[in-house]
């Protein structure tokens, strides 16, 4: 299956089971013979995946470099950034070469990154092994670092050449993570998409027709990605069950609640606080709740309304005294609601029952 995204760049998103070792023959389509990859990668998919991405491309006639830093959301930080620089330094990388960011979300973000901004911006690929990055991370060109005072803090958009997914890296996925990333599946469907919802609710094995939900997911991301590529309108939408997600995520340190399982959670919250303002159909909330069930996520968060609300104000698409909140009319149908901030409290009552 293939997509192409119309942004300021132009990519194809290839989505095919087992086209890891196609890597280097979909490359030779955009590079010339004899550039340099960089690989950039973590220690967990290095042994899983490393050899088999660094062969396609030497066999495509690349000039194959790699380099691993430590598994996990520590290491998106700048520190990491300036040893990818050193390695590219060393390999003499040019803007004719490229790099290609083999992992997860972390890994896309920082490969992203520091391809956005080494010698000025040199091409990158993205080739995302989690869930989370298959269906949200690696299209639409958002990439960054956190910093101490908060995540995604430093960042560029810089869209890449392709990316490539190949479902099959799931199977090696932990079942947390897995859970994680379908916390983004389940929004896509209630943001977009009835008939994914539906799907989503109706199949007994999910992992037989990833590919179709890979691909219906990332089709909603790119369309929304094109009508609002620099995330100045309906890019928000993308945040449903972010605002309390976030939130919660924060009083939880990042330890123990996992983004997808906080964003699981913030959905239900915040299509009960829909319904009961009268914007949201009843009973939307039950079957979101229902959904996230299916798949192993929380729906209800122990902590105090009171606290999740004021986690709400650290919010970086929260502007001064209003706040801007995705709400749904039904499953399958969003809309973004600007209320005062000094109303959430009022509007949140009961959300969390
Ligand atoms: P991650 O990259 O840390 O991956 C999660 C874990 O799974 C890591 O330990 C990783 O080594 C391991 N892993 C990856 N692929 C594997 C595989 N196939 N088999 C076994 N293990 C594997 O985290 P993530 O959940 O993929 O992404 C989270 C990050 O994505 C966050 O930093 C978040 O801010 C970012 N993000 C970015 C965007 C964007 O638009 N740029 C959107 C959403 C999230
Ligand atoms: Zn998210």
């Amino acid at each position: 299956m293939e997509l192409t995204v119309n942004t300021s760049k132009r990519y194809t998103i290839r989505i095919e089971r087992g086209a890891l070792d196609q890597l280097g023959a979909y490359c030779a389509s955009l590079f010339a013979p004899g550039k340099k990859a960089v690989v950039i990668t973590d220690t967990h998919v290095a042994p899983l995946y490393l050899e088999r991405v660094s062969t396609s491309l030497r066999n495509a006639g690349f000039d194959v470099t790699s380099c691993a830093f430590p598994a996990g959301e520590p290491s998106k930080r700048l520190s990491t950034i300036e040893g990818i620089y050193g390695h590219m330094a060393q390999a003499h990388i040019t803007r004719s070469d490229f790099a290609v960011a083999l992992g997860g979300g972390v890994t896309g973000d920082m490969a992203g990154f520091a391809a956005a901004s080494y010698l000025r911006g040199i091409p990158f690929v993205q080739v995302p092994t989690t869930l989370l990055s298959q269906v949200d991370s690696s299209v639409g060109g958002k990439t960054g670092v956190d910093l101490p005072q908060g995540k995604n803090l430093v960042g560029a958009f810089w869209q890449p050449s392709f990316v490539l997914i190949d479902p099959d890296t799931l199977n090696t996925l932990s079942p947390h993570f897995f859970a994680d990333g379908m916390g983004e599946v389940i929004k896509y469907g209630c943001i977009k998409s009835r008939a994914l919802f539906d799907l989503l609710i109706e199949t007994e094995d999910i992992t037989s027709i990833m590919e179709d939900v890979i691909y219906r997911c990332v089709d909603i991301k790119r369309d929304v990605v094109e009508r609002d590529e620099f995330d100045t309108g309906e890019r928000a939408l993308l945040n449903f069950g972010h605002t309390f997600g976030h939130a919660l995520e924060k009083l939880h340190q990042y330890q123990g609640l996992s983004h997808g399982a906080a964003v699981g959670i913030g959905m239900v919250m915040m299509a009960r606080l829909g319904e009961k303002a009268g914007f949201t159909a009843p009973g939307t909330a039950d079957k979101i709740a229902a959904a996230l069930e299916k798949y192993h996520l929380p729906v209800h968060s122990d902590l105090p309304l009171s606290q999740i609300v004021e986690a709400t104000a650290s919010d970086k698409k929260s502007t001064g005294s209003s706040i801007n909140l995705v709400l749904l009319k039904d499953i399958g149908e969003s809309f973004v609601h600007k209320v005062a901030r000094s109303d959430l409290a009022a509007l949140a009552e009961g959300c969390n029952e």
